[in-house]
């Protein structure tokens, strides 16, 4: 790339590109006028970080100077308000209001707003959460100053394998290549198994030195795919092999591999196949590539352009190599710790286990037993296989994994976060159907939606029924509405037969609803129009799966209960000393485990008699934290009520619990 292109595109001058590349540690030369892609965009993006906290700090020291120069001021002070910019990470938003990290993301999650300290909030969710803190803020007009999803603690980084996807025109190879990769690279499976179709696999690649490094490889050949990630926001390919016959040449489809290529900023490897072929010409085929400004290696160009044949094998080791090759340039690294985040890669409805996903971890680490939103849908995952069929406990970063436990098939391309629990996740899915919902109330968007949720005012879901007959209808409509309590509720803004029409996505819009389909479809107007307005539609063909749903829904809108859990009971041998309130009494453990600091009460028939409090537990002189059934123990307790040798009493503790309709 020119270096003069570089600096237009990060919009500084050509010196001081050089400057910021030598302060990063790219010696790039004075006289040099071009540099590699792969430094290129290295610098693209590691500039672009360093202009951004430029920024925030020049916006931090303004504030500052403002408040400097209200003080000196004459008069009463100005309120302070702070400028935010439209969108900025989480961790520049902590600094910018000089909080940690963590209170700001405990309140983004009181909010129903799972972002880590890298992602990206806008400025109406930056403003509520302010508001939350007491602490003013205003928009800042200076648009440019968006912050990167980049600043990351780069201490705890650590490297994953690079994904890998193939593009290329139709029966240039691509299939052929990736089945072939699979079928020489791939390590025979812990079960033994085949491996199986996921939308992704891993293969063991070896480098120039003979060392083995993974390589994740999309398995989904093809433009679409590419092109609905890159729709999704999702950008998950580090690098595209773009395979161009050499019996053919480029055609349309290889031009529009490199036009999604370069638009995503993904780097190329051009995989010449088919050199088998008695009519191959590798060097016709670099020509073309050449007036596409893809200039081959070995013409002094940057990319790499390497002949293979998917079908005999020759040359794919050459093509791994180089790939891991370009990898050590990029030097790819994610966290590999804590709550992972993926990326949906393929997804179906299997008749007999329910939804299953297949998802490539992007960062942190994927857990058997982990709760996951998806979108707005979630669940508990009840199982995780690699791509070989082997159940697996955890996942990193570019790995892919098939996971069974969600409560609907997500879509293609569809992020997916690990959260703590079900009630973070339920709320997750609540906030975003309500934020969503009331989006499209009027002007006040976000906070407004935060004000309902508070005040209480959508304590009511909102539903839209269509089903395919009356008689479903009527089920429906009687089932759910005898669903909810005093503190929530269904409200059916309207029920009909019919497939789901551009009027019932209006009528939703207007009326704050979700529309629930049963064995009916949404026409495809209707579905555009829900995804551009972000009305929720979901479709049954299973009336108790609708209900579940339903009243999965609204317990999550339910506040937590707390609940008194028996843990042991015991009796009274003996009352050694005797203030108004703190007494040593001798207790015979009659079933459970007696512990420090359980509560209990008297029990005398059906009565509860007092409230108290171990504070000490010993047996014999020792101080122990915890008697277990059929011992004696002396216990010094918090008592507010007279008690009596050989009164029985219950120990418990109290346990907040997600509650269910
Ligand atoms: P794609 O799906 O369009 O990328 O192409 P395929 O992988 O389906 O390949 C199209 C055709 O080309 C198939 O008949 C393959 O067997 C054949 N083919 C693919 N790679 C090679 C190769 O390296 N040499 C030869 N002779 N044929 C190949």
């Amino acid at each position: 790339m020119k270096i003069p292109e570089l600096a237009k595109k990060l919009e500084i001058t050509p010196a001081d590109l050089r400057k910021y590349a030598s302060d990063l540690g790219y010696n790039i030369g004075h006289k040099s006028r071009t540099i590699k892609d792969s430094v290129a965009l290295k610098l693209d993006e590691k500039i672009k970080e360093l202009l951004e906290q430029k920024k925030v700090e020049r916006l931090k020291k303004d504030q500052a100077n403002i408040k400097k120069k209200d003080q000196s001021e004459a008069g009463p002070p100005q309120a302070e308000k702070i400028e935010i910019p439209p969108i900025l990470t989480v961790k520049n938003f902590a600094s910018l209001i000089q909080k940690p990290v963590t209170v700001v993301i405990k309140e983004l999650m009181k909010n129903g707003i799972m972002a880590t300290i890298n992602e990206n909030i806008d400025y109406d969710t930056a403003a509520i959460i302010a508001d939350e803190l007491e602490i003013k803020v205003v928009r800042s007009k200076n648009k440019e100053a968006q912050t990167s999803s980049e600043n990351i603690d780069k201490t705890k980084l650590s490297i994953r394998p690079p994904v890998v996807v193939v593009m290329g025109h139709v029966d240039h190879g691509k299939t052929a290549l990736l089945d072939k990769i699979r079928e020489s690279n791939v390590a025979a499976s812990e079960s033994g198994g085949i491996t199986q179709h996921i939308g992704a696999y891993q293969v063991n690649a070896k480098t120039k030195e003979g060392k083995t490094r993974l390589i994740t490889f999309i398995d989904t050949p093809g433009h679409e795919a590419f092109t609905a990630m890159r729709a999704h926001g999702a950008s998950i390919t580090d690098i595209v092999i773009l395979v161009v016959a050499a019996d053919d040449g480029v055609k349309p489809q290889t031009r529009e591999a490199i036009e999604h290529a370069n638009a995503a900023g993904v780097p190329i490897i051009v995989a010449i196949n088919k050199i088998d072929l008695p009519g191959s010409d590798t060097e016709k085929v670099k020509k073309e590539l050449a007036s596409l400004e893809l200039n081959p290696e070995d013409w002094g160009g940057t990319t790499p352009m390497v002949p293979i044949s998917a079908k005999t094998g020759k040359g794919i080791d050459e093509l791994l190599e180089v790939v891991l090759l370009s990898v050590d340039l990029e030097e790819l690294k994610a966290v590999s710790e804590g709550l992972a985040q993926g990326v949906v890669i393929e997804s179906f409805l299997d008749q007999k286990s329910g939804p299953i996903a297949s998802v490539l971890v992007q960062s942190g680490k994927l857990t058997s037993k982990d709760t996951i939103v998806v979108k707005d849908t979630w669940g508990r995952i009840l199982k995780m296989t690699n791509f070989q069929g082997d159940k697996i406990q955890e996942a990193g970063p570019s790995t892919p994994v098939r996971i069974l436990g969600l409560n609907h098939v997500p879509d293609f391309g569809s992020k997916m976060t690990a959260v703590s629990d079900e009630k973070t996740a339920k709320m997750t899915i609540l906030n975003i159907k309500r934020v969503n919902a009331a989006k499209t109330i009027g002007s006040g968007g976000l906070a407004e939606v935060s004000k309902n949720i508070k005040s209480g005012t959508l304590k009511d879901l909102n539903i839209i029924i269509k089903a395919d007959v009356a008689g479903s209808i009527a089920a429906l409509k009687n089932s759910l509405e005898a669903m909810g309590n005093k503190e929530v509720g269904v409200k059916i803004i309207s029920a009909s037969v019919g497939n789901i029409s551009e009027s019932d996505v209006m009528l939703a819009e207007a009326s704050n609803a979700i529309i629930l389909g049963f064995k009916v479809q949404a026409s495809p107007t209707a579905r555009k129009l829900s995804q551009t307005n972000n009305i929720d539609i979901h479709n049954y063909s299973i009336i108790y799966d609708l209900l579940d749903e339903v009243k999965a829904a609204l317990s999550g809108m339910l506040e937590s209960e707390k609940v008194e859990v028996e843990i042991a009971r015991g009796k009274i041998l003996k009352i050694f000393s005797w203030t108004k309130n703190n007494k040593i009494i001798g207790v015979k453990v009659l079933s459970g485990e007696i512990q420090k600091g359980l509560k209990f009460y008297e029990k005398q028939g059906d009565k509860k008699i007092g409230s108290g409090k171990i504070l000490s537990l010993k047996i014999g002189k020792e101080v122990v934290d915890n008697a277990s059934e059929g011992k004696e123990c002396g216990l010094g307790i918090e008592f507010n009520q007279k008690l009596q040798i050989d009164s029985k009493l219950i120990f418990y503790k109290i346990e907040e619990r997600l509650r269910k309709l």
